[in-house]
């Protein structure tokens, strides 16, 4: 192995996927092959897919599903005393909000998509290009909560998008922003929409306070840290959200009030010059440039995608995994690395 594929600890990270049957789950397990930090391990679903093989099971992307992950069997979620140290969450938010504190509380660190803990204070709610600061939340987590493991959580799909367009402007105090989503059929799952209330159509409304997940993670994200604790961002948010007769890729239209009075030339290079520390540490999932268009693929980067930098940068930054009592990890450190 060449230094370069080596993580910050110097050797590959065994992990895990709760959900690993779903479109986040399957996302997970397709970004991870062949990753330069991560080996996949173990996998995890319902009482349905569990004790099946991996490969046994309905694979629904269009990129072929990695071989090695293939011959995986599927653990239940009652199985994790046989999980690695470090998981990535896809589970249904029905059953994401105690599987996810039963391994943070088993030593496990889960860097989750699910929505269940992204509002809770002492979870990092984190996009790296915007708040990897937050980050330090999961000290006063782990001491308050007495976890050896932890949470961290990723935005909802639209609004790391609209979180990454602002972090981007932030230099020119957004003070209120209006937001309307349009957003494909794969943010919903699946079998997700019904396809007849789909074709040809614009669902002017999607449940589930979809809306409200843009209008308060967006100020817990752009918030400051301050004193261990998150102060939200001062400005007012307003969202709608539909869905489109699209496969992947939300589009977000925003209209957004500054404090300041920038030229066109100004906003337009503060969105394409957009870099932050995952670009600085050269993260292997990283975008050379995070912002192109004002367009996201709902699931590689507000997904699976936005855990995986997640769980990157926690690495890169030298966050302590504890070691599983299988004792199954490559990798096992409470090594503190400078941030
Ligand atoms: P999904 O396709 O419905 O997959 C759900 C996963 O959870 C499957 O692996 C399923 O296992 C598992 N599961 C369901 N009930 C379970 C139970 N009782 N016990 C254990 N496992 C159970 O959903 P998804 O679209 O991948 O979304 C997963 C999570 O990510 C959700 O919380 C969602 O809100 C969030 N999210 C999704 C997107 C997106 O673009 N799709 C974006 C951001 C966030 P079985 O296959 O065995 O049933």
């Amino acid at each position: 192995m060449s230094a370069e594929r080596l993580s910050p600890s110097g050797g590959k990270i065994n992990v895990g996927v709760l959900g690993a049957t779903g479109v986040v789950g399957q996302h997970f397990v397709s970004l991870l092959e062949n990753h330069p930090w991560f080996n996949l391990t173990w996998l995890a679903a319902s009482e349905r897919s569990a004790g099946k093989r991996y490969g046994d099971l309905p694979w629904r992307l269009a990129r072929r599903l990695p071989a090695a992950a293939a011959d995986l069997p599927i653990d239940a979620l009652d199985a994790i005393d046989r999980a690695p140290s470090l998981l990535f969450s896809g589970l249904d938010a029905s059953v994401a909000g105690d599987a996810e504190i039963a391994c943070a509380r088993s030593g496990r660190l889960v860097v989750s998509n699910a929505r269940n803990h992204r509002m809770d204070p002492l979870v990092p709610l984190l996009i790296p290009e915007v708040n990897p600061d937050h980050v330090a939340l999961l000290e006063r987590q782990r001491a308050e909560r007495g976890w050896t493991g932890g949470i961290v959580t990723n935005p909802n799909c639209s609004t790391v998008v609209v979180a990454m367009v602002l972090g981007a402007l932030r230099q020119f105090r957004p003070g209120r922003v209006m937001v309307t989503t349009l957003q494909a059929l794969s943010g919903a799952g699946y079998p997700g929409v019904a396809s007849l209330d789909a074709l040809g159509n614009v669902i002017p409304y999607i449940g589930g306070g979809e809306e409200e997940k843009i209008e308060t993670e967006t100020l817990k994200i752009l918030g400051t840290l301050e004193a261990a604790q998150v102060r939200n961002a001062p400005f007012t948010i307003s969202a709608q959200t539909t869905r489109v007769p699209v496969q992947d890729g939300h589009t977000v239209v925003m209209s957004i009030e500054l404090g300041t009075a920038p030229s066109l030339e100004e906003l337009t290079s503060a969105l394409d010059g957009f870099t932050a520390e995952p670009q600085q540490r050269k993260l292997p999932t990283a975008p050379a440039t995070p912002i192109i268009l004002a367009m996201g693929h709902n699931v590689v980067r507000g997904a699976a995608g936005a855990a995986l930098l997640n769980a990157e940068l926690l690495v890169a930054r030298g966050i302590g995994l504890a070691v599983s009592p299988s004792g199954n990890d490559a990798y096992a450190t409470a090594e503190v690395r400078g941030a």
